[in-house]
């Protein structure tokens, strides 16, 4: 029977201690979590300025029901594009300072969208290591060749380029997603211009949270539309909502529109949905002091770990990781953050290098300076309670 093998797979999966189980969350998104009968101190989702449930976005989205209903009915090319849509591709666009923006119905089909639509039979793909799996997934769907480089290793990176005639393509995360740290995008673009390669960042965790105002990656690093001709940020972490959108120049986004994919032939995100997305634009454009309230708390957590002596990686960002090696550990000493109701991501292989298995705590603007005073006790005491041996 097939399904033995099946069977096999999770019995291999359980033993290594890497299972991976759903908690059923009874609430909404935010700093508590309720979960069968425990209050949990929220360090695990992405929502990074605490916007997931925000009273404007639940209000844009009561306005707009009556007015288009629930569902979208169609894909963006039959019927189902609307006004909402519209007005959020424009509200967007304008935000990242770009041309324009072509909104997806998540992330992870932005990227195989651009992956699979932009490169051709012949072209190179060149992707860092750690890039997220969408994107490896997206070179894997395009007829192009693909070569990875070492993590933010741009020797290698420079001898790819170099070493190729193709066509090229230079993928990466800005900030990438389990480890935190930010790709060196200066650096990358110039590159790109030396050897003639089309630069694409997946600025998931960037949008939102980099830059004076958010505006992700290229703002931070004051990149322009020419230098990042291919950006793909998202909807679901820092604007608390969901999907994602890719910008850029007019001509990009009317490709994608004929020629991706997972643009294509998807039901569009429903209305109410596109609206509680802007409408959480709009309030993140008139309250910047989320970014600082969310800066604000990064560095806290940073100094009390040091105090603590709870070694973090390089991270100036939300994505703050704990590196802790072996799965069995790991789920150990979440056991005794549990116990203290604290959540925080627990991360083992595959979705990172074996032996690499880690917490990933992440900080919003949502947080108070007592909430991560409890975090770094929790962490302290479940570290000095199971000792490596
Ligand atoms: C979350 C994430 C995605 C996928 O976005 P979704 O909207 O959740 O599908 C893509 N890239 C990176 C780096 C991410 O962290």
């Amino acid at each position: 029977m097939k399904f033995l093998q099946l069977k096999q797979a999770l019995e291999a999966r359980q033993q290594a201690g890497e299972m991976r189980s759903r908690l059923c969350i009874e609430s909404a998104q935010g700093k508590y979590l309720q979960l069968a009968n425990k209050q949990l101190l929220n360090f695990a989702s992405n929502d990074y300025l605490g916007l997931a449930n925000s009273n404007v976005a639940k209000q844009a989205i009561h306005g707009q029901l009556d007015e288009s209903g629930f569902g979208s009915g169609a894909s963006h090319l039959i019927c189902g594009h609307q006004q909402a849509h519209h007005d959020l591709e424009i509200g967007l666009a304008n935000f990242v300072e770009r041309d324009a923006a072509l909104t997806f119905s998540s992330g992870y089909a932005a990227n195989l969208a651009i992956m699979q639509s932009l490169s051709k039979k012949g072209d190179l793909i060149i992707a860092d290591k750690l890039n997220h799996a969408s994107l490896i997934d997206g070179a894997q769907l395009s007829c192009a060749d693909s070569v990875r480089y070492a993590h933010s290793d741009l020797l290698q990176l420079e001898q790819r380029l170099k070493q190729s005639s193709q066509n090229k393509f230079v993928v990466t995360d800005s900030i990438f997603s389990m480890d935190g740290d930010c790709a060196r995008l200066p650096e990358i673009v110039e590159l790109c211009e030396k050897y003639q390669a089309i630069l694409i960042v997946d600025d998931a965790h960037g949008f939102g949270v980099l830059g004076k105002s958010g505006g992700g990656v290229t703002q931070h690093f004051g990149l322009s539309q020419q230098q990042v001709p291919v950006l793909m940020s998202t909807l679901g972490k820092a604007l608390g909502g969901y999907g994602a959108f890719v910008s850029g120049e007019q001509s990009l986004v009317d490709y994608l529109i004929q020629f991706a994919r997972t643009y294509i032939y998807t039901t569009a995100m429903p209305a109410i949905i596109a609206r509680g997305n802007l409408a959480n634009l709009n309030f993140l454009k008139m309250h910047p002091q989320l970014l600082t309230g969310l800066a604000d708390n990064i560095q806290l957590f940073k100094q009390l770990c040091a105090q603590q002596k709870i070694p973090l990686l390089e991270s100036d960002c939300a994505i703050q990781p704990i590196l802790v090696g072996d799965s069995l550990r790991l789920m150990q000493l979440n056991e005794i953050l549990v116990q203290q109701n604290i959540l925080v991501g627990a991360i083992r292989p595959p979705s990172v290098a074996k032996n690499a298995a880690r917490f990933r705590v992440t900080l919003t603007a949502a947080h108070q300076a007592e909430d991560i005073q409890q975090l770094v006790s929790g962490l302290a005491f479940a570290f000095s309670t199971n000792k490596t041996q």
